[in-house]
């Protein structure tokens, strides 16, 4: 595999040019430009009204579902779920090459929360 001998990195996110799939030009990669030329702040605020109106619709149990690894992004999500007002099941996809501390992690952030969380193996993984 031939490195670039100069190496351009995206000035907005950690993108550079040592992915052989990423370009850097004006200071922002490929991905970056897409998105500025995609976003539609009004879709985000369409999706938003759609997720709010699921609160309260999972019959008395949940209304969401919040995968969580234990680690600080998940847990963050599900306390923000929480304080959105939506009744989320945690649960954890063990795909069988998580490190073995993700799942007790995964649990406990869950029971911290209330919320779970359950443990699914996908019948592919357990045979591996
Ligand atoms: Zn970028």
């Amino acid at each position: 595999m031939n490195l670039p001998t100069v190496v351009l990195a995206c000035s907005r996110c950690p993108n550079d040019t040592r992915n052989p799939i990423i370009d850097v030009h004006g200071g922002l990669c490929r991905l970056c430009q897409q998105f500025d030329h995609h976003y539609n702040p009004a879709d985000l605020v369409r999706e938003r009204e759609f997720v709010q109106d699921l609160r309260g619709t999972g019959a008395g149990r949940h209304d969401a579902m919040v995968g969580v690894s234990g680690g600080k992004d998940s847990t963050a999500a599900l306390a923000q779920v929480i304080e959105l007002g939506f009744t989320p099941l945690a649960f954890t996809l063990d795909t069988g090459y998580y490190p073995a501390h993700i799942v007790p992690r995964a649990r406990a952030a869950g029971r911290q929360a209330g919320r779970g969380p359950r443990n699914h193996r996908p019948s592919a993984a357990r045979a591996a």
